[in-house]
């Protein structure tokens, strides 16, 4: 399919922006012509104003790219953003109305109206409300599109085939989230040594509200949410990558364990029957194992961009319960954003030469 789409990276210095350079080597639609971040960085080559952080070596391509500030100009054809919540909302309305396509990982721009919120697994009509974006707010070409929240993609894209197979009646999560993210330097070691941590700011709100909407209808000019009821309570816990989940389920039709693993386990959809480059074979594992989801050993399954689920079993309040795991700056942040850019761009909505 298409390739050279000319990419910059907003927020390119930072634990998101990282992973966006990382996964974006050698993609093959994809390649990144601009680095952008806050003054402190600009004007820097990229090696001496990021301080690198993975445990994969910084690309050689990148090192003496020349940071950018976060103004349009960049020569590019769309951005991803791993921008601070902070100045992320301005800053990618800026970049809209000069006309690139943003594709965002920040919160800002999640829940508004005329702003498709999507996982391609899960959404992927939801981008029908580009059009109605641009006329709103008279962008011509660019748009912004988002992806949730690493806790809430792990959760939804799992439940996904469950609420078109059986319906959804009642959600209760408890998450055990990783401490990168919380960026860098995050959480101070003395706080989550030996500790756990039950407060993330926001985090609850965004599981609720945001999975709502992911498994609600677009109608072209606005969303519909679901209608299940949801709880979210989200931890911080002493792992560096991958957040794990909880869950325990109500659904609108009856279904033993076996029915709930098969249809979790058989699930596939838009982006597999596109074979898009970012896109898991089985964007679901699921273990048999009693032990199994954990971090260390399941996080980078299908290149970090699969969700695995194990330790399916009845719950005696509700009616099914299980344990959910997914990499959360890749599928949850950087590969979730990759993949929504690739899923735009095979729907037409990415537009080169600007
Ligand atoms: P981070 O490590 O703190 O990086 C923030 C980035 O924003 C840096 O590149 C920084 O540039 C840039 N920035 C800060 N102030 C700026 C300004 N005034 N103008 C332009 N650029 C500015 O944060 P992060 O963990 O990567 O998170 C980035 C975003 O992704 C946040 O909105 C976060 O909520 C979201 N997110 C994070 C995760 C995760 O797992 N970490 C997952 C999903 C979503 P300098 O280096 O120059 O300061």
């Amino acid at each position: 399919m298409s390739n050279n789409i000319r990419v910059g990276i907003l927020g390119a210095t930072g634990a998101v922006g990282q992973r966006f350079v990382e996964l974006l080597q050698g993609h093959p639609w994809f390649t990144v012509t601009a680095l952008a971040a806050s003054e402190r960085s600009a004007g820097k080559p990229y090696a001496e104003a990021a301080t690198w952080r993975l445990d994969t070596p910084m690309p050689e391509s990148v090192k003496g790219q020349v940071v950018q500030p976060c103004v349009p100009g960049l020569p590019c054809d769309l951005v991803f953003s791993g921008l601070d919540s902070s100045v992320a909302g301005p800053i990618e309305n800026t970049f809209a109305s000069a006309g690139y396509a943003v594709i965002s990982n920040s919160k800002n721009h999640r829940m508004d109206q005329d702003v498709p919120l999507v996982i391609p697994e899960v959404n992927p009509d939801h981008t029908a409300i580009i059009p109605h974006q641009q006329k709103q707010r008279g962008f011509d070409r660019g748009f912004i599109a988002t992806n949730p929240n690493c806790s809430t993609i792990g959760l939804t894209l799992a439940l996904k085939p469950l609420a078109d197979h059986f319906g959804l009646r009642t959600v209760m999560v408890t998450t055990m989230q990783a401490l990168s993210g919380a960026g860098y330097p995050g959480v101070p070691s003395l706080e989550i040594l030996d500790n756990v941590l039950p407060y993330i700011d926001d985090e609850e709100d965004k599981m609720e509200r945001e999975s709502l909407k992911l498994l609600g209808v677009c109608d072209g000019t606005g969303f519909k949410p679901a209608s299940m009821a949801i709880s979210a309570q989200c931890n911080r816990v002493h792992v560096q990558d991958g957040h794990m989940e909880c869950v325990s389920v109500a659904l609108e039709k009856r279904a033993d364990t076996q029915d709930v693993i098969e249809v979790l386990r058989s699930f596939t959809a838009l982006p597999q029957e596109l074979d898009l480059p970012f896109a898991p074979r089985r964007p679901i594992i699921v273990r048999d194992e009693p032990d199994r989801p954990q971090p260390r050993f399941d996080r980078n399954v299908e290149q970090g961009m699969a969700v695995s689920v194990g330790r399916v079993r009845p719950c005696p309040v509700l009616d099914f319960k299980c344990v959910i795991l997914s990499h959360n700056t890749i599928r949850g942040a950087a590969g979730a954003a990759i993949l929504n850019a690739e899923l735009l761009q095979a729907q037409g909505y990415l537009k080169r030469d600007r």
